[in-house]
């Protein structure tokens, strides 16, 4: 289903009319996103500009040269740390200076390290960073805030201060919207500091168009294998995407397949031809199953170890909806939504886990939504089976964590598929706009979100719930 306003938006002369005409018509922005699999040098010719003496320089100095971004930090233990990697890189340090927030070069993302603030006063530094920096943002640029979650504070004022950076975040990401611009916080647990760099190769790329304005934390809980090879990080993985012969499912087999891994397309009988279909155009092998038959556990067990001897990474993507109000609700409408969206996902996760098939340093990404977070009108069944597989990711990720097996949850918001296509025009266009980016999702956007949590330098992202909703109101 075309977005008019984004098509035209995407037409200078149009975007010129409507603004000196004074139009009160949002015309978003067109968002960059990726044309292939992941690249080691995301960030080759890119400008970035980092402040704050935190905890996270190090790993700052890992990952900034080696994406290939040009650094221009005022703070001189950044300057000193990213330095001593920057040449054998190949890349420029450069000092910050007061020119820099006059001038018109645009940068790709600004980063701060606000993992030292720990009184309401150190907050300045929001203040004074981004308020002489903000403008210089590219359209479809980033921002990135580092700190601390608020639970691992050891005094009151620094529980307080570390809190403030959500909302903050939460604020710059509205008012960059516009601009197809994102903001993110990151908050890394103590003694996680060098398992950041996946997630900041997410955030500061263009395969985090749809995600802003979202608090990702970061643990040294599961165990980690130290590997982290950024191009084709999946090669000699197996992976399960469930309700992978369309949408979003079809997306994310695709996009882990195009990062190495070899992907068992699943679906429903009656879907065997598309699924197929899927499977072949990506090497795959298809298995179909309906994931709510009792016997399907043991059946994908079976299968995965007869085939691959195991698997390593389990995508529950299949999901339905049987919505009515409560009131006018079908049994089999209850039934059919919190067997398929939530028991199906407990159950087969289960067997995988009891049979051995599922292997360690592996990796469960489920599908919840919005909806589960937020609630909606004629969704009882459905937004119950979404924030089950929310209180299942985050009990079952502690389960794992010694087996250094990670456990995800996504949480798509307005995302262009058939079944938001059938949704009536104003409640789409309302889906649409009443966001940060003001426009809707694609699949390759969920399918980017599943791939980075499947990543194995991804270890750091256990029992989390992403939200891909390009900075949805809704259930904020
Ligand atoms: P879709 O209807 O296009 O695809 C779902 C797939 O799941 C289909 O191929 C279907 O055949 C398969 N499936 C359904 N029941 C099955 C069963 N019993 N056994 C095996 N396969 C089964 O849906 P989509 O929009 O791609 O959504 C994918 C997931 O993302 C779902 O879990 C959905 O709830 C979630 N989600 C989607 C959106 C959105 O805006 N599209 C928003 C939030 C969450």
């Amino acid at each position: 289903m075309t977005d008019l306003l984004l098509e035209l938006g995407k037409r200078p002369f149009v975007r010129k009319l409507v603004a000196s005409a004074g139009l009160p018509m949002p015309m978003p922005e067109a968002l960059p996103r990726p044309k292939g699999p992941s690249v080691e040098r995301f960030l080759e010719g890119k400008t970035v500009r980092v402040a704050g003496e935190g905890a996270l320089g190090a790993a700052l100095a890992n990952l900034l040269p080696r994406a290939g971004a040009t650094t221009l930090t005022a703070t001189a233990a950044l300057a000193a740390t990213i330095g001593s990697k920057a040449e054998a890189y190949g890349r420029v340090v450069r000092p910050l200076t007061a020119a820099d927030s006059e001038s018109t070069d645009k940068v790709h993302a600004l980063i701060l390290d606000a993992t030292a603030l720990a009184r309401p006063a150190d907050l300045r530094l929001l203040y004074t960073f981004f308020h002489d920096h903000v403008r210089s943002l590219a359209r479809g640029g980033r921002v990135v805030l580092l700190g601390r979650p608020s639970d691992t504070a050891t005094t009151l004022a620094q529980a307080a201060t570390e809190g403030a950076l959500d909302g903050f975040t939460r604020s710059l990401a509205k008012e960059i919207g516009g601009k197809g611009a994102t903001a993110n916080l990151v908050l890394v647990e103590p003694g996680a500091e060098m398992r950041v760099e996946a997630v900041l190769r997410f955030l500061l790329s263009s395969a985090s168009a749809f995600v802003t304005a979202q608090p990702l934390r970061v643990s040294a809980e599961a165990s980690w294998d130290n590997r982290d090879p950024w191009e084709k990080p999946l090669a000699q993985k197996v992976v399960l995407v469930t309700g992978a012969a369309r949408g979003i499912g079809e997306a994310t087999a695709r996009m882990l397949a195009s990062e190495g891994a070899h992907v068992v397309c699943l679906d429903r009988p009656e879907d065997d031809e598309p699924l197929s279909h899927v499977a072949r155009e990506i090497g795959g092998t298809p298995l179909t199953a309906d994931v709510s038959d009792p016997e399907a556990g043991v059946q994908i067990a079976l299968e995965l170890k007869r085939l691959h001897g195991g698997v390593d990474i389990v995508v529950h993507n299949a999901g339905v909806t049987r919505d009515r109000t409560l009131a006018r609700m079908q049994e089999s409408g209850w039934d059919q939504t919190i067997n398929i969206n939530l028991a199906a996902i407990l159950h087969i996760t289960e067997t995988l886990l009891q049979t051995g098939a599922l292997r360690d340093n592996g990796r469960v990404v489920s599908l919840s939504s919005i909806a589960g977070i937020a609630g909606n009108m004629g969704q009882t069944n459905y937004a119950a089976s979404k924030s089950g597989v929310i209180g299942f990711t985050r009990y079952l990720a502690k389960q794992t964590k010694a087996r250094g097996i990670t456990v995800n949850a996504i949480a798509p918001g307005f995302i262009e598929t058939r079944m938001t296509a059938a949704v009536p025009m104003m409640i789409r266009e309302a889906g649409r706009r009443l966001s940060a980016l003001g426009q809707g999702g694609l699949p390759e956007d969920v399918a980017r979100a599943i791939t980075f949590m499947a990543l194995p330098g991804s270890a750091g992202v256990t029992g989390q719930v992403l939200r891909v909703c390009g900075g949805a109101l809704i259930g904020a």
